[in-house]
C-alpha cells in the first residue's frame, strides 16, 4: 500500500499530527493508500512558505511564468496514462475518461499560459486637468484551492492555472476521497523546477482543516468547488477575515426536449451526460422535461442507450463505460431518492438497484424514472448518480417555468429546432450556462458560473481568470 507525504515549500514532508487517513478504491472497496492528516500547524507552515515565495513569483514577468505552465502541461500529457490510472483507482471513472481528464487539465494549463501577455491594466481619462488615472491588475497573494473528488485533476488545474499565471501562489486542499492524484500531480510538476513554496498541498478532512485554511489571515482568496452545504461553511469561515471567495457549487440541471426536437440527438446527449462519471458531474442532466407528444419516442431511445451501458471496474475491464459512485454513502443516498420517488408515484422503468453481478464496490445501475412530479425529491435534490427522472409538459412556457423552479442555477440544456423557442429560453433561463442542441460540457475559454445557490464568481476563460486579480487604482497629478 502506498504511503504519501504532503507537499510544503517544495518538499514532500510528514504532517505534524503523524496521523494518516485511508483512501479506498470505490470499485473494489480496497484501501489503496495512506495520506497524512494535516493540522492547523501544517496549514500555517504552507501559507507562510507560499507568502514568501509569492513575493518573488509576482515579480517574474508573466511570460516567464507561462513558460513554467507550458512545461507543466507537457509533463501532464507525458504522464497522462499513469496519472489517469491513479484517478480511476481512487475515483472510479473508466480509464479512458480519466486519461482524457488529465489531457484536458493539460489543455487548461496551456490555455492559461496563453493569457500571459494579456493581463493588462488601464489608463482612464481623468475629469481633472493634468491627472492620470491608472487601473492596476495585480495578484491577490495566496490562493487556497479546495477541490472536490468528482474531477480531481481537471478541477485542480482549473484553479491553479489562472492563479499561477496571474502571479499568485497556491495551497491545494484535495478531497479526502481523492488526494492521491493531487499528490502525484505535484510530483510531476515538481520536475519543471517551480520555485519552492509557490505550490503546496495539504491533506485531511475538510471538517477538521477547512477552518484553518479559510480563517488563516495569510490566505487572500479561497476558490472552492463542491457542495452547497460546504460552500455555506466556507462563506462563514471566510467572513472572519473578509477573505475573497469564488464558489462553484452543486446543480440540478434541467433538460428540456421540445416537440420539434431531434429526438435521437436529445436522447444521446442526455444519456451521455447522465452516465459520464456515473452522473457525478455538477452540470450533468438531473431532471428531464419532455413534450408530451414526443415522450414515448424519447423514452424508447433513452432506454435503448441506457441498456448499452457497461457497469464495472474501469481499471480492470476496458469494456466498462460507467464506473462506481464515490462511496457506499453515495449509493445509499441515490437508492433512497429512487425508492422515495417510486413511493410518491414515479414509475421505475430501468435499474433502481445495485448490479447483481458486482459483489464489491459502490455500483448503481443506470436508472430511469417516468411519471415524475415537480415536488418529488428526485426532481429537486441533486442526485449525483446515474438516475434520470423524466416528466412531461405541454407548452414551452410551462417547461421554462418548471426548469426555473429550483434553488440551483448552474446549467440547463434545451433541444429544439425552433429559433423562437431557443431565444425565449436563452433569454429567460435562470442558470449560468445553457446548452442548446448539445451535451453539457463547458469550454476552457467559456465561463462556468452558477446562479442562485449554485455559486458566486466563476471559473474558465477571461472572466474566470480575472477572479484571481486585485483591481486597484493610482491617481497621478502632475504640474
Ligand atoms: P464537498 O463535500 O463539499 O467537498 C468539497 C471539498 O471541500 C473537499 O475537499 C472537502 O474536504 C472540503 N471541505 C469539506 N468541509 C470543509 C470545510 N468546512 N471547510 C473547507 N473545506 C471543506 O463536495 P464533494 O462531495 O467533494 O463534491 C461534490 C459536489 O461538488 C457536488 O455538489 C457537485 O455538484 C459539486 N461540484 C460543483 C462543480 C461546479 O463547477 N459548480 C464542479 C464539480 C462538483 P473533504 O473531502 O476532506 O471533506
Amino acid at each position: 500500500m502506498r504511503k504519501y507525504k504532503i507537499f510544503i515549500d517544495g518538499e514532500f514532508v510528514e504532517s505534524s499530527s503523524g496521523e494518516y487517513f485511508e483512501v479506498v478504491n470505490p470499485a473494489t472497496d480496497e484501501v489503496i493508500s495512506l495520506v497524512p492528516q494535516c493540522t492547523e500547524e501544517d496549514v500555517a507552515r504552507a501559507v507562510e512558505s507560499c507568502r514568501r515565495a509569492q513575493k518573488e513569483w509576482k515579480r517574474i514577468p508573466a511570460s516567464k511564468r507561462a513558460e513554467y505552465l507550458k512545461k507543466i502541461a507537457t509533463k501532464l500529457v507525458e504522464n497522462a496514462e499513469k496519472l489517469g490510472a491513479i484517478v480511476t483507482e481512487e475515483q472510479g471513472k473508466p480509464l479512458p475518461q480519466a486519461i482524457n481528464e488529465v489531457k484536458r487539465a493539460a489543455e487548461r494549463i496551456e490555455y492559461h499560459a496563453e493569457w500571459a501577455r494579456r493581463i493588462e491594466g488601464e489608463i482612464v481619462p481623468s475629469d481633472n486637468e493634468n491627472e492620470n488615472i491608472f487601473i492596476y491588475k495585480e495578484p491577490l497573494g495566496v490562493v487556497a484551492c479546495i477541490i472536490p473528488w468528482n474531477s480531481p485533476v481537471s478541477i485542480l488545474a482549473r484553479k491553479i492555472a489562472p492563479a499561477l499565471i496571474t502571479g499568485n501562489g497556491v495551497i491545494i486542499k484535495p478531497s479526502s476521497e481523492t488526494p492521491n492524484s493531487a499528490l502525484e500531480f505535484v510530483r510531476i510538476i515538481q520536475e519543471v523546477g517551480l520555485p519552492n513554496g509557490i505550490v503546496n498541498v495539504v491533506c485531511g478532512r475538510g471538517s477538521e482543516i477547512g477552518k484553518a485554511i479559510c480563517t488563516n489571515p495569510g490566505v487572500n482568496m479561497v476558490t472552492f468547488t463542491g457542495s452547497v452545504e460546504t460552500g455555506v461553511r466556507i462563506m462563514e469561515q471566510c467572513a472572519q477575515n473578509i477573505t475573497k471567495i469564488s464558489l462553484e457549487l452543486g446543480g440540478k440541471a434541467p433538460a428540456i426536449v421540445m416537440e420539434d426536437a431531434d429526438i435521437d440527438l436529445a436522447a444521446k446527449c442526455i444519456v451521455g451526460s447522465k452516465v459520464t462519471n456515473a452522473g457525478q458531474v455538477c452540470n450533468c442532466v438531473e431532471r428531464v422535461y419532455v413534450h408530451e407528444k414526443v415522450a414515448d419516442e424519447f423514452l424508447a431511445r433513452v432506454l435503448e442507450l441506457m441498456k448499452k451501458v457497461t457497469v464495472g471496474d474501469g481499471l480492470a475491464d476496458p469494456t466498462v463505460t460507467m464506473g462506481p459512485l464515490i462511496n457506499h454513502k453515495a449509493v445509499e443516498f441515490v437508492d433512497e431518492l429512487v425508492k422515495k420517488a417510486i413511493k410518491q408515484g414515479a414509475e421505475l422503468v430501468l435499474g433502481g438497484k445495485k448490479p447483481e453481478h458486482l459483489k464489491r464496490g459502490c455500483f448503481y445501475e443506470p436508472t430511469v424514472l417516468v411519471n415524475c412530479k415537480q415536488n418529488m425529491d428526485v426532481m429537486r435534490k441533486e442526485i449525483f448518480g446515474p438516475v434520470l427522472p423524466i416528466m412531461t409538459f405541454t407548452t414551452s412556457e410551462e417547461a421554462l417555468e418548471l426548469a426555473n423552479d429550483s434553488e440551483y442555477g448552474l446549467t440547463a440544456s434545451l433541444y429544439t429546432n425552433d429559433l423562437n423557442v431557443a431565444f425565449k429560453v436563452a433569454n429567460s433561463i435562470e442558470t449560468g450556462e445553457l446548452y442548446i442542441n448539445r451535451q453539457q460540457g463547458e469550454a476552457i475559454n467559456g465561463y462556468h458560473a452558477g446562479w442562485k445557490k449554485s455559486g458566486i464568481g466563476g471559473d474558465d476563460g477571461r472572466h474566470g481568470m480575472e477572479e484571481f486579480l486585485q483591481t486597484r487604482v493610482v491617481y497621478l497629478k502632475y504640474r
